[in-house]
């Protein structure tokens, strides 16, 4: 067994990564904090999947809020949820093949107090007692109508008081800004559909925005706009999340070595790309419980690592032992 050298491999990726080994097999590696996944639609995907393939933890962004409350809490992933995706009358993503009626709700009220049919407050609680962790908005223009501003500040308060950051999908002229007035927390998707000026990726830093990378279910000319803005965005000091949107289109479970390079060509990179990966956001402190542990030989370069996660696995803590040094 090749000696790793511990200083080496923290410099490669960051100050939580050790050299180590399973208990029982003896096999080695490299230990590395729990991985979440911060986008997939469970409904859409066999789960089962996911956590032999590294993801620890996985975040429904858009889901049957019903369906997801009967979920049982043991086993991994752990799973956090938004519930329905609330949306202006006939927006985004109603009427979608892979949507239905469940997984949607349209505001048609931007009353706060509570149960006002179709009311931001009524949508909200019902999330909240499903026992979802974040909201869902969509603010999509290029494919139906969008919230106006007062209804979307009316959401992102109400949600704040009860203490649900706020995930949007943003697509279409002017919904970022949209977003940005708001306060919105979250991008579901790095923005794809416009080369975004500093200004508003300075706005977005400012906010303590978090960016869910998403950048490998685009195509052409969608997805350079998404990586340079991420690229952007990251060097500018703003936080990234490592996220797949799983459900969306045909891809076996677990990490996705093609969403890493990625993020890699966008300069996500080393210490970067491990911090996008473990980000608890939105606060899943259960994953503690496990580890990663990557089997084999610890990379060398930058270059190597993204396909180097692609054999990560999810360890419980008290298989993995640490190398002493
Ligand atoms: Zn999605």
């Amino acid at each position: 067994m090749l000696h790793t050298d511990p200083f080496a491999l923290r410099e490669l990726l960051g100050p939580h990564a050790a050299p180590g080994r399973r208990a029982i097999t003896g096999e080695h590696g490299v230990v590395l904090p729990a991985f979440t996944d911060h986008h997939v639609h469970l409904h859409l995907i066999d789960e089962s999947a996911l956590a032999p393939g590294g993801i620890a933890a996985a975040i429904d962004l858009g889901g049957d809020p019903v369906a997801l409350a009967r979920r049982t809490r043991e086993g991994f992933p752990r799973v956090s949820y938004a519930g329905a995706f609330l949306t202006a009358p006939g927006g985004y993503p109603v009427g979608r093949s892979w949507a239905p009626d469940a997984i949607t709700r349209e505001i048609t009220d931007s009353s706060t107090h509570p149960g006002v049919p179709g009311g931001v407050a009524t949508a909200i609680d019902e999330q909240a007692s499903c026992g979802a962790s974040v909201i869902k908005v969509a603010l999509n223009s290029a494919a139906g109508p969008v919230f106006d501003s007062a209804t979307l500040d009316a959401l992102v308060d109400y949600a704040h008081e009860r203490g649900l950051p706020v995930v949007a999908h943003v697509e279409g002229d002017g919904m970022l800004r949209l977003a940005l007035d708001a306060r919105v927390d979250v991008l579901a998707h790095a923005p794809f559909g416009e080369w975004l000026d500093g200004a508003s990726i300075a706005r977005a830093v400012s906010l303590k925005q978090r960016w869910i990378s998403t950048l490998s279910i685009h195509d052409g000319i969608a997805r350079e706009r998404a990586a340079i803005n991420l690229a952007t965005f990251a060097r500018a000091g703003g936080r990234v999340l490592y996220g797949t949107d799983l459900g969306n289109g045909d891809r076996p479970g677990g990490i996705q070595v093609s969403e890493l390079s990625a993020l890699d060509a966008a300069e996500v990179r080393g210490p970067e790309l491990i911090a996008a990966l473990t980000d608890p956001w939105p606060g899943l402190s259960e994953a503690a419980a496990v580890a990663t542990f990557v089997p084999g030989p610890a990379p060398t370069s930058l270059d190597e690592i993204p396909a180097w996660l692609g054999s990560a696995t999810v360890v419980p803590e008290e298989e993995i032992v640490r190398d002493e040094h």
